[in-house]
């Protein structure tokens, strides 16, 4: 399959390490510098690679800087892109792995999952009642199938695909089949998205992980989702959802989840389903949780036949270290702080002096074991440090400085911004303004991520 200019800067920018946040927002820069084109044509490498060089650039100049590092970085990326897709091998791979997942993860027992189709727009050969419809994929149900008169079956739009996402996607889509088996009603649409689509996003990534052993597609969805779809109004429901179904499940474990599916199944309409996802947000117990939201009229005997279905399941799989090991993974997803660009330029300035070229820097003379007894401290040049003193001195390194009058005009405001924030901390020493970028932690925050920048 041909990829789409869209679906290849958008797997680009997936790949991390962009400094814009969410990243996502480089594929508006690059639109508004193409009056009109969406980028829904065949990517090529020369030509996309040319479009994307073409993106307006901000006015302030900090950001402009940022952006330009931004932008190679894609292009660079998007200049070695394979510009086909092998889709089906995909498909392969999902079909092959999905009845053992259906059997470990929903107990379903010969589970058989209709091949994906890719498609040029919604439902190419079927109706063209959607055909404006611009999704990732879609999953067409029975109930929806009948209303749609769209085979059953999951589509994609072939100028959506994105690399690694039809990974997910046909699991997740495959998740919703196995959920019409475990638990819905053939011809009811009894839909409840935080639970529906959070089971088939969180236990569509342990199958996948499970299935590939892939952790570094992972993490590229996790990104993806991270940065991308967190865009999507409808996505970030999404995301809302599986926080939800994961902290069920972290506390609930499998057997609770099956015996979930299956007092769902004999009772559609007994649970107040917000009220529960309401609940477990609030930390509590699922199984209290499911308590609480009880709605029906026979509390009792409801709540007899939960136990018995979840002491019976628990003679069955439950989850394992790579399961709750994929679980944590996409609960790690708080948003970063985001600096504006003046202020990011010289974060990356400072934090660059301290870690690149710390030797070209200064040293408190008190960070040194062997600091001469009442001499008062002195601001040290790090070249005088010897080689023995930083081989055995540790976290000598986060002792380094920078001196106030070292500080380039551009960056002077950006500084103080950051020492108002506690980012960097500014001391005095022997009667000198210095900065202490590990005091305030700076490089480590820039290390994990927890600071980007808004453009
Ligand atoms: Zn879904």
């Amino acid at each position: 399959m041909r990829l789409s200019e869209r679906g290849a800067i958008r797997r680009a920018i997936a790949e991390g390490g962009v400094h814009l946040y969410p990243a996502g927002r480089l594929m508006d820069f690059i639109k508004a510098g193409l009056s009109g084109d969406e980028l829904r044509g065949d990517f090529d490498k020369g030509t996309t690679a040319e479009k994307v060089g073409r993106a307006a650039a901000p006015e302030d100049a900090s950001a402009r800087e940022i952006f330009k590092r931004d932008i190679e970085l894609i292009s660079e990326r998007l200049s070695k892109m394979e510009p086909n897709y092998d889709i089906e091998s995909v498909f392969d791979r999902m079909m092959e792995a999905a009845p053992a997942m259906a059997k470990r993860y929903y107990g379903i027992e010969e589970f058989e999952v209709p091949r994906p189709k890719v498609l040029e727009y919604y439902f190419e050969g079927f109706s063209d009642l959607y055909k404006d419809g611009d999704w990732f994929a879609f999953n067409v149900n029975h109930a929806e199938s009948k209303e749609m008169n769209v085979p059953v079956g999951t589509y994609f739009k072939r100028d959506q695909v994105t690399p690694g996402h039809p990974e997910l996607v046909s699991i997740h889509e495959a998740n919703h089949a196995m959920q019409e088996r475990a638990f819905l009603s053939k011809n009811a649409h009894h839909y409840v998205p935080w639970l529906d689509e959070g089971m088939a996003d969180a236990f569509g990534r342990m199958m996948l992980v499970r299935a590939t052993g892939d952790w570094k597609l992972m993490e590229l969805l996790k990104r993806l989702r991270a940065e991308i779809e967190v865009m999507d109004p409808r996505k970030a429901t999404y995301h809302f959802g599986e926080e939800t179904v994961i902290l069920m499940l972290m506390r609930g474990r499998l057997p609770f989840a099956k015996a979930l599916m299956s007092a769902r199944k004999r009772e559609p309409y007994a649970i107040d389903y917000g009220l529960l996802g309401q609940a477990i947000r609030a930390g509590i117990d699922p199984h209290i949780a499911l308590v609480q939201s009880y709605k029906g009229h026979l509390e009792k005997s409801f709540l007899k036949k939960m136990e018995r279905d979840e002491t019976k399941f628990r003679k069955e799989a439950d989850f394992d270290g790579t399961d709750l090991k994929a679980l944590a993974m996409f609960l790690s997803s708080e948003r970063p702080a985001c600096l504006e660009p003046s202020e990011y330029t010289a974060a990356l300035w400072i934090s660059e002096k301290v870690t690149s070229a710390p030797k070209e820097q200064f040293i408190p003379s008190d960070a040194l074991p062997k600091a001469a007894e009442g001499e008062g401290v002195k601001i040290m040049p790090c070249s005088e440090v010897s080689e023995t003193a930083w081989s055995k001195t540790p976290g000598l390194e986060t002792r380094v400085i920078v001196r106030e009058s070292a500080i380039p005009d551009e960056h002077k405001a950006g500084i103080a911004k950051l020492a108002a924030k506690y980012f960097v901390v500014k001391k005095e020493v022997a009667g000198e303004v210095v900065y202490d970028p590990y005091g305030g932690g700076l490089p480590y925050r820039l290390g994990v991520g927890e600071i980007r920048c808004s453009y």
